[in-house]
């Protein structure tokens, strides 16, 4: 082609034309074979060209794929609701379903507000958040996000949502270990509510392992029932953003069950059309739903595409393939695998900081300086450099942020489908030992 008309990531940039993808591999129109051990991002949760997943494709677009959410209702969109509910926990029986997981947390902020003011409550517009967490990419859900290199053209558009400190263990922002810290990081929700008023806040929202902005950082053992309880003690609603999380990809459909913490508004994506289409979802709670119910009876938002039957049958058959081949339940096992295997190639390479996570959701951060941690300065774009040597080894892993300035630091994350085997895990494994290999040879 003499140019491209598709505005790119990069837009200068040489991307790779896709071929086809069958079960963890990619091929590309040259035929270059891929392992993609970031299941592109965190979405291709049962692998490519799943045959049980093109078949109900094609019978419910032989029936029909769209009708309008506000002229009818469709039996998968009835059936989806129905399951997802069912799957997680027992007051989450309220469904709305959207496109992205952006639209699944802006949905989120606005029913937790209208909860409020169902309530008679008019004040309660604010949503709390943390330091290093990503919700998404439109305004409302950038607002409520901490990743400063997404949110930084837009800063004077986006709302001010005050931050706390995620619960970073390995660069403590209060230099502490847990639980001997006390957990200071989930207290600082207390002081930040106290500061501002209760009168003023909506909600708070965190992902259960922080992501795109964090690389699987991962909470301690304690931190969600201490986040829950100022939550409940301050009246304010915790949602859970299980848009990378949620369908399993930690070990349990929601990651939240591992804390053993019910949220009152949980958000889910990516995994729920494993990339077969999109679609993504707002579950709420019974005692959220209630003043709703019997007030305005409307949730005041809603797209065109939402919880139309095409993208619904798709997901309703994700979740069968998910069922049918017990693949949740082995997650927890295979991430162990992996992870393992991970802390070997870190005996060979001083420059793997941390390994982290759980599941098949695992961040590796890099660091200049294994014992000081220092990160490596952005400038290097060690993150970059990674990505860009492992795609050469056939090797797709996912770019994370990490390091607390919000400037330097580097990291990625390792996130295959939940279908992998142990042999393609070995296979992982290996080509990136030989990144890492090259990463040392050139680079250090
Ligand atoms: N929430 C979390 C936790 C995410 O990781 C993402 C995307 O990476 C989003 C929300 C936004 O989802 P989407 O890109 O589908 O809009």
């Amino acid at each position: 082609m003499d140019r491209t008309y598709l505005i790119k990531p990069v837009i200068d940039a040489e991307y790779p034309m896709i071929d086809y993808g069958k079960g963890v591999y990619l091929y590309d129109s040259e035929g270059k074979e891929y392992l993609d051990a970031s299941s592109g991002a965190i979405t291709a949760n049962i692998g490519h060209g799943v045959q049980e997943i093109i078949d109900a494709m094609t019978e419910q677009a032989k029936r029909v794929s769209f009708v309008y959410r506000s002229q009818f209702t469709s039996e998968p969109a009835e059936k989806l609701a129905k399951k997802i509910a069912s799957l997680s926990f027992p007051e989450l029986n309220w469904c709305f379903f959207v496109n992205s997981g952006s639209e699944a947390t802006e949905t989120a902020m606005k029913i937790s507000i209208q909860y409020w003011q169902e309530k008679g409550v008019m004040t309660k517009t604010k949503v709390l958040s943390r330091w290093m967490s990503y919700h998404g990419i439109t305004l409302g859900a950038l607002s409520m996000s901490g990743h400063t290199g997404r949110r930084a053209r837009f800063i004077p558009l986006l709302e001010d949502f005050p931050v706390i400190q995620p619960p970073y263990c390995y660069r403590c922002p209060y230099n502490k270990e847990a639980p001997e810290c006390g957990y200071l990081c989930a207290n600082e929700l207390d002081n930040i509510i106290r500061r501002m008023g209760s009168e003023h806040i909506a909600a708070f929202i965190a992902e259960p392992i922080i992501g795109a902005s964090g690389a699987a950082i991962t909470p301690p053992k304690d931190y969600y029932k201490i986040i829950k309880e100022i939550c409940e003690r301050h009246q304010i609603l915790f949602i859970a953003d299980e848009v990378m999380t949620g369908f399993g990809r930690t070990g349990t459909m929601l990651a939240c069950e591992q804390w053993g913490v019910e949220p009152d508004i949980v958000t889910l994506g990516k995994g729920m059309g494993a990339g077969y289409t999109p679609i993504a979802a707002t579950l709420v709670g019974d005692h959220v739903m209630e003043p709703i119910v019997s007030g305005s009876k409307t949730i005041m938002g809603g797209h065109t595409l939402s919880a139309n039957p095409q993208a619904c049958a798709v997901s309703l058959a994700v979740i069968e393939y998910l069922e049918k081949n017990k693949i949740i339940p082995e997650v927890k096992k295979k991430g162990e695998y992996l992870k393992a295997k991970l802390l070997q190639l870190q005996k060979s390479f001083s420059f793997i900081g941390d390994i982290r996570g759980r599941g098949l959701m695992l961040g590796i951060e890099f660091v200049q300086n294994f014992v000081e941690k220092t990160p490596f300065p952005r400038t290097m774009k060690v993150t970059e450099s990674m990505i860009s040597i492992a795609q050469q080894h056939g090797l797709l892993v996912y770019p994370a942020g990490a390091g607390s300035d919000g400037v330097n630091g580097d990291a990625v994350m390792i996130a295959p489908p939940l279908t992998i085997t142990y042999k393609e895990m070995d296979d992982l494994i290996q080509r990136f030992k030989e990144t890492l290999q090259q990463f040392t040879n050139f680079y250090l």
